[in-house]
C-alpha cells in the first residue's frame, strides 16, 4: 500500500477506533482508562495491510503463522480485568502476537514485558512497537510457560494463548497482591481466568467463554 493510502486509514481511523470505543461499551467494557487506550493504539497498524480496513471490527484477524490478533472487546476484557483493583505497574505478557495487547498495556502501565515464541513474530512485533513510539516495552523471543525471571516480581500477568492448566512458573513470578488472566482450558472449551495471588493463597474466577490458540511449549 502507498504512503497516502495509510495516511487515509490514519485520518479516518481516529473515527472509527471512536466508534469500536462505543461498541465495547455497549458491550460492558466500563474502565475509561482501557477504552481510552483501545482509543488510542492505531490497530490497523498490528495486522496486515491487506486487512487493515478491518482493523476496526470488533473480530479477531489472522496475523499470519497460523496465530490471530485478539478480538478487541477480548482485549479490553483482559485488560480490564487485569487492572481491576488499580495500576499494575509492571506487567507480563504472554505470546506477543503482533503486539497490539502489548501496546494498549504500555498506554497504561509502567514497564510492559512481553515473551513470543515464533521468532518472525516477536521481531515484527518488536520493530513495530518501536516504531511506533512504544518504548516502554521490552521483547523476548522465548518460551513463555517459563514466564520471564529476570524481571519478577509483576504485578499483572496477562496470557494471550490457552493452556489447560495455569502455569506454576507464572504464579510464581506475580506478585503478591497481583492479578494473572488467561485463558484456560481446552480448544473448544477455554475460561477466561482472573487468578488473584494473596500471600500464599491464590483466588480464582472465571470471566467469559472464550476461544484462544493454544499455548505452545518450546520455540519456533
Ligand atoms: N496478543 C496477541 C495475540 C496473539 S495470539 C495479539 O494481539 O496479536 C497468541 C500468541 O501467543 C501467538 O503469537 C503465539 O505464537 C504465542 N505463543 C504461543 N505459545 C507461546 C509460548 N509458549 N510462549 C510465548 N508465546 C507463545
Amino acid at each position: 500500500m502507498k504512503k497516502r493510502e495509510r495516511l487515509g486509514i490514519g485520518m479516518t481511523s481516529q473515527r472509527t477506533r471512536q466508534r469500536l470505543v462505543e461498541r465495547l461499551r455497549e458491550a460492558g467494557i466500563r474502565d475509561e482508562r482501557v477504552l481510552n487506550a483501545i482509543a488510542q493504539v492505531p490497530r490497523h497498524l498490528f495486522v496486515d495491510e491487506a486487512l487493515a480496513s478491518r482493523a476496526y471490527e470488533d473480530t479477531a484477524l489472522p496475523i499470519g503463522f497460523g496465530q490471530t490478533i485478539s478480538q478487541p472487546y477480548v482485549v479490553a476484557l483482559m485488560t480490564e480485568a487485569l487492572m481491576a483493583d488499580g495500576n499494575p505497574q509492571r506487567v507480563l505478557e504472554i505470546g506477543t502476537g503482533c503486539g497490539y495487547q502489548t501496546a494498549v498495556l504500555s498506554l497504561l502501565t509502567e514497564r510492559v514485558y512481553t515473551v513470543e515464541r515464533v521468532q518472525e513474530l516477536f521481531r515484527y512485533s518488536r520493530d513495530r512497537l518501536f516504531q511506533l513510539g512504544y518504548r516502554n516495552v521490552q521483547s523476548r523471543y522465548g518460551d513463555g510457560f517459563e514466564g520471564w525471571p529476570d524481571h519478577a516480581p509483576y504485578d499483572g500477568i496477562l496470557t494471550t494463548a490457552a493452556t489447560a492448566q495455569t502455569p506454576q512458573s507464572l504464579l510464581d513470578q506475580l506478585a503478591d497482591g497481583g492479578r494473572l488472566v488467561l485463558p484456560l482450558g481446552q480448544r473448544q472449551q477455554q475460561s477466561l481466568t482472573v487468578l488473584r495471588r494473596l500471600d500464599d493463597a491464590v483466588e480464582q474466577r472465571a470471566l467469559a467463554a472464550v476461544k484462544f490458540v493454544p499455548l505452545v511449549t518450546g520455540v519456533n
